[in-house]
């Protein structure tokens, strides 16, 4: 099955909304082993849409298109996919009546408009919207399957994983495209590629790399038959983890924070932290994670040189001497961070987030970024360019490296 994404909408052409929908199907269907071969975006006008879909329908066995199934006069996906089929649209009484109670509920009358929502192409399956008043469908013609989803992305995605996605896993025609994506951190791109074929001569599937800050995704592919496409890629993902070892921090849908509150979790340790010019975005990011009350005991943004000697008791003659952005603050940092929390771990973050530098003239992008556990302090001296976002982003990225890394290995 090879699939095509058609987004309707004149706000996704001139950029007023994102177009987050074909991020998230494409992932989706992916997942699945169903390549997407093109996505395109298009205006809220019959004939272009009907033009776009047309065309898809000659490349691709499976099209979705998203948005203009609303009840206002400019959602006419479903006319144009109707006209381009040939076929009439029909009322559908029950999802008449749903609506109606829909408005009931809330106490109020339904808009005469909302009944063309309940207009469906003659002879598809309604797909039930829990969210919303906008119906999706799916229709079979001449050998592809069309789908047919509502623009609200928290309405499309419950419609899709609940729906669409189970039929499309038990109806999957032809062969299966697997795809792993095994997560690194801690080597660039084009090291990666050094070191795994450095490994030795394989016969490995295709492997795309995709950079994150300083995480790189590798995509493994494993093509063919369900069964050898998916032995393809567990040989493939062997290989790769002994060649690149702990680089690799976790596959698929993990990320780095999720990896980090598991073994933290596992290993029965506690984390505190101090930020500075990463503002407090590392506890964000660690907050995101269900059960971190787990192992969070709490953090603090100490972000002038008063703030780090009244919170974390750091002595004003190591600031005065070292220089706020400096190595042994970050370390004293960390250890202060532990000893407020009462943690196992702590976390020392430092660093000039520009555009100006501070007034020792060290240069805008300088972090120094400590973990201090028991038995040891670590620290790092780091170099970013970027923004100010991308400093605090690469911070908090390369703290959660380093805890990992000190909880597995020790150092
Ligand atoms: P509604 O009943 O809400 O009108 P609809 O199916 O007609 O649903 P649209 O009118 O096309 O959908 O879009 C509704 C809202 O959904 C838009 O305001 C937009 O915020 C969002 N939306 C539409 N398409 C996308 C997309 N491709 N990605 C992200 N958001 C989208
Ligand atoms: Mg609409």
């Amino acid at each position: 099955m090879q699939a095509d994404l058609i987004c309707v909408g004149n706000e996704l052409l001139t950029g007023l909304v994102e177009n987050s929908n074909a991020g998230f199907l494409a992932r989706r269907l992916c997942s699945v082993g169903i390549p997407v071969s093109e996505i395109s975006v298009v205006a809220d006008d019959e004939k272009v849409i009907r033009a776009a879909l047309g065309k898809a329908l000659k490349a691709c066995d499976l099209v979705i298109l998203t948005g203009g199934l609303g009840p206002t006069d400019d959602d006419i996906t479903r006319e144009a996919v109707a006209a381009i089929l040939g076929l009439p649209l029909v009322l559908n009484r029950k999802w008449l009546e749903k609506m109606e109670q829909f408005f009931c509920k809330r106490g109020l009358k339904m808009p005469k408009n909302n009944r063309k929502q309940a207009l469906v192409i003659e002879g598809s399956t309604i797909l039930e919207n829990k969210r919303g008043t906008a119906p999706g469908s799916m229709i079979e013609h001449e050998g592809s399957l069309i789908v047919l989803l509502p623009g609200p992305p928290h309405e499309l995605q419950m419609m899709f994983d609940e729906q669409v996605l189970p039929y499309l896993v038990g109806h999957n025609r032809g062969n299966l495209t697997t795809v792993k994506t095994l997560k690194c951190i801690g080597l660039g791109e084009s090291m990666l590629e050094e070191k795994i074929k450095s490994a030795g001569e394989w016969d490995l599937p295709q492997i795309s790399y995709v950079a994150r800050g300083f995480e790189v995704d590798l995509q493994i592919k494993g093509c063919g038959d369900p069964a050898s496409a998916s032995a393809a890629l567990a040989d493939a993902e062997k290989r790769l983890r002994s060649a690149l070892g702990t680089y690799i921090f976790g596959s698929d849908d993990q990320t780095l924070a999720g990896t980090v509150a598991e073994i933290l979790i596992a290993g029965k340790l506690t984390l505190g932290l101090a930020e500075s010019c990463s503002g407090g975005l590392l506890s964000d990011i660690i907050t995101d994670i269900p059960g971190s009350s787990k192992f969070y005991r709490g953090g603090v943004v100490v972000y002038n040189p008063d703030a780090k000697v009244e919170v974390l008791g750091l002595s004003r003659s190591l600031l005065n001497h070292e220089g706020e952005v400096s190595d042994a603050v970050a370390r004293a940092m960390a250890e202060g961070a532990r000893s407020l929390f009462r943690a196992d771990l702590g976390v020392g973050i430092t660093g000039i987030a520009g555009p100006d530098s501070d007034l020792s003239g060290s240069p805008v992008g300088l972090v120094y970024v400590a973990v201090s556990s028991p038995d040891l302090c670590d620290s790092m001296e780091l170099n970013f360019g970027g923004g100010r976002r991308a400093v605090k982003e690469r911070s908090a990225q390369i703290a959660l490296d380093m805890i990992r890394k000190i909880v597995l290995t020790g150092n």
